[in-house]
């Protein structure tokens, strides 16, 4: 071996994805277990992912993110590489650069990720580097979960149940003092250069409501600690409380990894889970389950998994779509959802198949135009995760809610925000209406309106349809649709 050989054999570079964590991460774990100096490396490539590149949303939160890991990386001794480009154009050229033998990254399940590994391996091994990959993103690796006749599960309940053992996998334990990333290199670019902040000032709010550091995180599975009681199963469904983890963005971004959640929330002999504990993991295991789709379905991004939806006969109303993306549908708890999604880039789940159900049963919309936008302005936005929401809202997907149920608008509001105080923190122009009519101000004698200040049509929309009507005709679309 000569001298460079050698050296080049105890160094790695690690191309961070979507694992911006140096905690659990088994791309470190493995340079810490073989002594190799790390190379840190992240690659901007706007254009990944074609029609679901990135969104502006998401823009933010990876820019927030990689802040702070350059942080911790130079708090360590080292420095952060930052490229911009393709993968495997870049590279191999900066193992060579950096004098590294072997490269380390994680495997990516959404079908533009697959491909671009697909490519790196091919370059790499052209150029005779060594690599390896890693499971750094999910519990369950999608290829080894299939059901007993060998296919993918396309039900959750078999799927998590033939799986859920995962949620007891350990995180991998190094010290971060064990980390020795390389010192005294230079990256060409800054993080800056990079230009990954989204152009438009609409994210500029969003630094007000998230905290996107390890600290950030590891507050967030403290408080989350303390909520999962016998009542989680109650307040979790209750959007004005902050009873559910808000841990999408941190999970789909990697700041942390799945089985440092279910350490954080698993009883301390980690052997046994309660009421709340297992309904949570059960949420990580949907997780889990849209990653499983997406994997073995790749084209579900752009067509529903059930193809006689594909024939639905869907009305392209570019109004109505933008009432709804405004919060303007004159539904209050539909229009409380948009506006939370708009202010903080994030919506409560059971808000979120509110918004959903009304724009693709109550609106006709198309199922893809809701996920675009979803795209866009959510800062946990993850192919998956979306992919299997929209569709299963639709009915059109997986283990999907029957076509018949239809979510009442109001009745969700009446039933999950039954003081309406989710409502008035975000439709602020009806927030002085009592209780009772919140929900359906058109509802509201004259009299209240005028004393809380709410004029239909003016200060506030009526309803965009009728419920009733709106109902009907998604009934009957659904009905004309072909048996499968
Ligand atoms: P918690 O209830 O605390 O759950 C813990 C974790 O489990 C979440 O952080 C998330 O990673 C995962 N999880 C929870 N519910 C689901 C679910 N139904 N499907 C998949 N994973 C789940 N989630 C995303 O992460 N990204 C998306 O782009 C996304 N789009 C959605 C679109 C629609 C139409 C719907 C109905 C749901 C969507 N979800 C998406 C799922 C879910 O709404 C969010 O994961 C959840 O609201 C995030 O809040 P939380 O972290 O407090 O969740």
């Amino acid at each position: 071996m000569t001298k460079a050989e050698e050296t080049s054999s105890k160094k790695v570079l690690v191309w961070f994805r979507k694992d911006l964590r140096l905690t659990d991460n088994p791309c470190l774990a493995k340079a810490v277990e073989h002594d190799l100096e790390i190379v840190p490396v992240f690659i901007w490539n706007p254009d990944l992912g074609g029609d679901w590149r990135i969104g502006e949303a998401s823009r933010w939160w990876l820019q927030r993110t990689l802040e702070n890991l350059s942080e911790d990386i130079s708090g360590q001794g080292g420095t952060f590489i930052f490229e911009r480009g393709r993968p495997e154009d870049l590279l191999p050229g900066l193992a060579h650069k950096y004098g590294c033998g072997n490269v380390y990254f994680s495997r990516s399940y959404d079908p533009s990720g697959r491909e671009q590994e697909e490519q790196v391996k091919s370059r790499l091994h052209s150029e005779k580097l060594r690599y390896e990959t890693f499971k750094t993103s999910l519990l369950v690796e999608p290829r080894e979960a299939l059901n007993k006749s060998g296919k993918p599960f396309q039900v959750f309940t078999p799927f998590w149940r033939s799986n859920r053992q995962c949620i007891f996998e350990e995180p991998q334990s190094y010290s971060s003092s064990n980390l020795h990333f390389t010192k005294n290199i230079r990256s060409a670019l800054g993080l800056n250069d990079l230009g990954i902040m989204p152009k438009h000032s609409w994210h500029n709010k969003l630094d007000q409501h998230w905290d996107t550091s390890a600290r950030g995180a590891r507050k967030l599975l403290a408080r989350l600690r303390g909520e999962l009681t016998e009542k989680y199963s109650h307040r979790r469904n209750i959007p004005e409380l902050d009873a559910t983890s808000r841990l999408s963005p941190y999970l789909a971004w990697g700041n942390v990894s799945p089985r440092e959640v279910c350490k954080a929330v698993l009883s301390s002999d980690n052997q046994s889970s309660s009421r709340g504990e297992n309904k949570f993991l059960a949420e990580v295991g949907w997780r889990e389950f849209s990653h499983h789709l997406l994997y073995h379905f790749p084209k579900t991004p752009n067509e529903p998994l059930r193809s006689k939806y594909a024939s639905f006969p869907w009305r392209n109303d570019f109004k109505a779509l933008n009432l709804w993306q405004k919060g303007q549908t004159g539904y209050p708890l539909v229009d409380a959802g948009m506006r939370q999604l708009w202010e903080t880039g994030w919506m409560h789940n059971r808000v979120r198949m509110v918004v959903a159900s009304f724009l693709v049963k109550h609106l006709l919309q198309p199922w893809l135009d809701g996920a675009r936008w979803f795209w866009d302005t959510l800062v946990d936005a993850d192919l998956a995760s979306n992919t299997q929401g929209w569709q299963w809202t639709a009915g059109c997907g997986a283990d999907a809610a029957p076509y018949f149920r239809i979510f009442n608008p109001f009745g969700q509001g009446e039933k999950f925000d039954s003081k309406g105080n989710y409502v008035r923190r975000w439709v602020p122009e009806i927030a002085k209406l009592p209780a009772k009519y919140v929900h359906q101000p058109w509802s509201a004698p004259s009299q209240v309106l005028e004393e809380s200040s709410v004029t239909l049509g003016k200060t506030y929309p009526y309803p965009i349809v009728d419920h009733s009507e709106a109902r009907h005709e998604a009934l009957k679309a659904l009905q004309a649709l072909p048996k499968e």
